[in-house]
């Protein structure tokens, strides 16, 4: 019985991994790491553990852990042109966790994005900063912009002078406008941190915005979005005391990890190395796709969210479905025909159950090699499923044979590998 268990788990495993080898991904929060990358998730370093720091252990048997942790800190700094980092935050929200326990009391107060704005949960009342009791304002949203209104978040931090102000959204479109609220943040005397999870590919590869020359002091982050690694986290820091970096360290552990997930850290050492190559033309080639879809899917008579400013500058695109029977609807017909992408409120919406938009990334499938003229091609899927409400099953069959053609991962070094292939360790 227990075997057969084992195998029904294994098989489902397997199922899905066929299923996405047919579908077009475009969840703005995901990606496909490389098969080098990939390969360190099924090492002995799985199996093991190195809390502390290396050299400074409290196991044995970290010879070759400290190495490559020392490595994976060094091409950090590097790709982001540093002058801290940390690799061993095993999430996006257990960074945010580690920041809060490093600068934040409860009580204290700290300017935020909204949940409705694009805000991630862990940055919320409800989430993480929420349950660290923290005092959390939210900054003036224009809607319009789908971006801070810069006179009223100047307004808010001299009026509540907040410990710190927190920025980053899970649907970021628009680069926040620190550069104007760099007097205020000199004037407040705040730490300035920005949660760059959704972006943090974009970063290493130069685009969208640059946080650590435009006064960010620390940067929180998941390292599996736009930056294509593995399900693990990163904390970056710029201009910090030796104090205020050691009490990141100690935040992260023994704060809030044990295993740092050394595998998954030996992953994101590899990625780090190949977004150092590659990291330019992925992420240039991701945001011109994004505005590309955005742009095809416009021109089909599917609202998208500020035509007036090129729809974004990130990889990702918010679209407007109220009118096609809302983004709980709309994201469901897609899944039939294999388009995979989620529901997102917009920012007029007050149900986050039955939202008006969807949210739609290219990040993956630039990392299989569409460039603008096949985004042409799937904001036409899109449409046929959204607005002419064409059969999902008939859709579908268009959207295999598309992705037929874009199997093999590129940007890393084993370029033209199958992107859904088996990593195994052989010499
Ligand atoms: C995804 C996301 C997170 C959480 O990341 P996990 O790695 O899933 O914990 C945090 N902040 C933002 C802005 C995100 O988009």
């Amino acid at each position: 019985m227990a075997a057969e268990d084992a195998k029904f788990i294994r098989d489902k495993v397997m199922a899905h991994n066929k299923w996405f080898e047919e579908c077009i991904p475009m969840i703005a929060s995901e990606n496909l790491m490389s098969p080098l990358a990939k390969e360190m998730l099924i090492s002995d370093f799985a199996d093991r553990y190195a809390e502390g720091l290396p050299g400074k252990r409290y196991y044995q048997g970290n010879i070759y852990v400290d190495q490559v942790e020392l490595k994976a800190i060094e091409l950090a700094k590097k790709v982001f042109k540093a002058d801290f980092a940390d690799v061993r935050p095993i999430s996006g929200t257990v960074a945010n966790m580690a920041v809060l326990f490093a600068f934040a009391n409860p009580g204290d107060t700290i300017t935020t994005c909204a949940l409705a704005q694009g805000a991630h949960i862990s940055t919320c009342e409800f989430g993480a900063f929420g349950q660290r009791g923290v005092n959390s304002v939210n900054y003036p949203f224009n809607v319009e912009d789908m971006n801070l209104d810069v006179d009223g978040t100047i307004k808010l931090l001299k009026q509540v002078k907040p410990k710190i102000a927190q920025f980053g959204l899970s649907v970021f479109l628009f680069p926040p406008p620190l550069k104007e609220l760099q007097d205020t943040f000199n004037e407040v005397g705040c730490l300035v941190w920005e949660d760059c999870a959704h972006v943090l590919g974009l970063v290493a590869g130069g685009q969208f915005h640059d946080p650590l020359r435009e006064g960010v002091n620390i940067v929180s982050s998941s390292t599996h979005k736009t930056f294509p690694g593995p399900n693990h986290g990163m904390i970056l820091g710029q201009n910090l005391t030796d104090e205020q970096e050691k009490k990141v360290q100690k935040a992260v552990f023994p704060g809030v990890t044990s295993s740092h997930h050394l595998h998954a850290m030996a992953a994101l050492g590899i990625t780090l190395a190949e977004m150092d190559v590659f990291g330019k033309e992925y992420a240039a080639q991701a945001c011109k796709n994004a505005r590309a879809l955005g742009e095809a899917l416009y021109e089909l008579g599917v609202p998208v969210l500020c035509p007036d400013l090129g729809f974004t500058r990130s990889h990702a695109i918010a679209v407007d479905v109220s009118q096609f029977g809302g983004g709980k609807d709309c994201a469901q017909l897609l899944e039939d025909a294999n388009i995979i992408c989620n529901k997102n409120m917009l920012p007029s919406d007050t149900s986050s159950v039955r939202p008006s938009g969807l949210r739609l990334g290219s990040q993956e499938m630039t990392r299989l090699g569409m460039k603008e003229s096949e985004m042409k091609e799937v904001a036409s899927l899109i449409a046929r499923v959204v607005k002419k409400k064409e059969d999902p099953k008939k859709v579908k069959e268009d959207v295999k044979e598309l992705k037929k053609q874009f199997a093999t991962i590129q940007y890393c070094f084993n370029a033209g590998e199958p992107a859904y292939g088996y990593h195994r360790l052989v010499e």
